[in-house]
């Protein structure tokens, strides 16, 4: 047996000596490498009694320690430190070798890096990995981009790592260059969206009086259903702790501005750019925006008025009952729409993504995780999907929950309590099955003021008229 390792990682971050970590902990030997050679010390120090890691302080050694063709795991800072780490790795590489970008790259720069890479003979994977630091160590989701031959290399070893379900890994190749890192950006993307309707439901059952205990009972009883989910488990944890400091839920002091990194942003450009509505992430990114706007909220907290964000309701169950069938709906349209710019951009990029195995490899690891993916993964299998909305089981799902889902948006309004991510979804869902949208308005009006033209629904062309002299 050679003493070569199988695969090395690159960053030892908390991510990367996760990712290093849970490929001893596999049985693969493991070679480590950071630019700052302290943390590669402290992870061999601290945990090298898990499995077999062989740390170099020189790149080059880092290089010469891994078997070819080289499998390599970059863990580090998104960006230019990927740039420059690439710069300085591929002088030291043989025609063959595989670099894996594990960060949370822009698909942009995958594909620039990848296009670059195989000029020289080299691999690039841009792959995407959710589940966070606990993901890293313990089983991540996993959405690998590249060529078809890096990933024979290397789909084994990531397959090792991944979360599971039924035996199965979460880790599926997803498509060539960028294809991995785009349905990384979108599962953030669906993450965001996710988020805000938790906090919507949140805030409705605020409004209607609950404490934070009995919010958490709640949200820890929709995780026993339909909605059973990685992130409607933790909220009822998040609720339910207590502020060591003033014995206050912790809820309640921590500052109401919403951080993000970006991802949700790309989502939605991407979307942008390939016409593609999500306009639940949209609004997802929006309410974090206006969460972390100080001066407008000031200013329009003075200046405002309207209802006192209080809701009265003769049955509170029933009342809870509405606002999870709520959150269902506003949670299929969300994980639609992901789905949705997946296939269009799969389309634009020549990709030819299974949207269906995506939905597959996110059921566990990653943080979107939830029992609704299996479903999307059932339908995606049975049939050819246009959007997942038409699947009869989920056609069905959202006939028989929106009755109340319409009530929540609509009590919501008269309130004050903000819900564009309800909202938002329900209109997309009306949107989506409109016979005939406003959208011929806005052709007259454009081919009023500019001579756009406008389709007619009798006769194939482009047509304009002379709004002042014709018919
Ligand atoms: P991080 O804080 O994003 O980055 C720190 C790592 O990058 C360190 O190893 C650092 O080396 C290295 N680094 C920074 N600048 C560098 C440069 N100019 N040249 C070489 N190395 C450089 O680490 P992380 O949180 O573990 O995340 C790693 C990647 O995974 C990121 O792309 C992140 O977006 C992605 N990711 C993170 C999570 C998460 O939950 N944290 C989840 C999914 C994906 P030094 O020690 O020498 O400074």
């Amino acid at each position: 047996m050679s003493n070569l390792a199988a695969v090395g990682v690159i960053g030892m971050a908390v991510m990367g000596s996760n990712l290093a970590r849970n490929l001893a902990r596999n049985g693969h030997r493991v070679a480590v490498w950071n630019r700052t050679p302290n943390k590669t010390n402290e992870l061999v120090a601290e945990h090298g009694h898990e499995g077999d890691f062989v740390p170099a302080v020189e790149l080059a050694d880092f290089v010469a320690s891994i078997e070819r063709p080289r499998r390599m795991i970059l863990m580090i800072k998104a960006g230019a430190p990927t740039d420059s780490t690439i710069d300085l790795l591929v002088p030291l590489l043989d025609e063959g070798d595989i670099v894996v970008d594990g960060g949370n790259a822009h698909f942009e720069d995958t594909r620039r890096r990848e296009l670059k890479l195989r000029d020289l003979g080299l691999h690039f994977v841009g792959a995407g990995i959710s589940g966070g630091e606990v993901g890293a160590l313990e089983g991540p989701s996993i959405m690998p981009g590249g060529s078809p031959e890096s990933y024979e290399a290397l789909g084994p070893i990531l397959e090792s790592i991944s979360a599971k379900v039924d035996g199965e890994p979460c880790c599926t190749y997803i498509g060539p260059d960028g294809a991995g890192h785009f349905v990384k950006m979108v599962h953030n993307g669906i993450e965001y969206a996710d988020m805000q309707f938790i906090g919507e439901a949140y805030e409705l059952l605020k409004a209607v009086g609950f404490s934070h205990d009995e919010m958490a009972d709640v949200f820890a009883t929709w995780n026993t259903g339909d909605l059973d989910s990685y992130l409607i488990e933790i909220t009822a944890e998040v609720l339910r702790k207590k502020d060591p400091r003033t014995g206050r839920p912790l809820v309640e002091v921590i500052v109401d501005a919403a951080g993000m990194k970006g991802t949700g942003t790309w989502t939605v450009q991407s979307a942008l750019n390939l016409g593609t509505p999500v306009n639940t992430i949209a609004e997802s990114v929006f309410a974090r925006a206006i969460s972390s706007a100080p001066e407008l909220r000031q200013a329009a907290r003075a200046a405002l008025q309207g209802p006192d964000a209080k809701i009265q309701v003769a049955d509170r169950e029933a009342f809870v009952e509405q606002i999870r069938q709520a959150l269902w709906a506003s949670k299929v349209v969300a994980y639609a729409q992901g789905l949705d710019e997946i296939r269009m951009a799969g389309a634009e990029y020549g990709w030819d993504i299974n949207v269906g195995e995506v939905a597959k490899i996110w059921r566990a690891g990653c943080i979107i995780r939830a029992k609704l993916l299996e479903r999307i993964r059932s339908e995606y299998a049975d049939r050819k999907l246009a959007t997942l909305l038409e699947a009869p089981s989920v056609a069905e799902g959202l006939a028989g929950s929106q009755d109340a889902w319409r009530e929540v948006v609509s009590v919501a309004v008269k309130a004050g309590v903000p819900v564009p991510g309800f909202a938002a979804a329900l209109a997309h869902y009306d949107q989506a099955r409109a016979p005939r949208l406003n959208a011929a308005l806005t052709q007259g009006l454009r081919d009023y003021f500019g001579a756009h033209t406008y389709r007619r629904i009798d006769a194939e062309g482009a047509f304009h008229i002379n709004w002042s002299t014709d018919g």
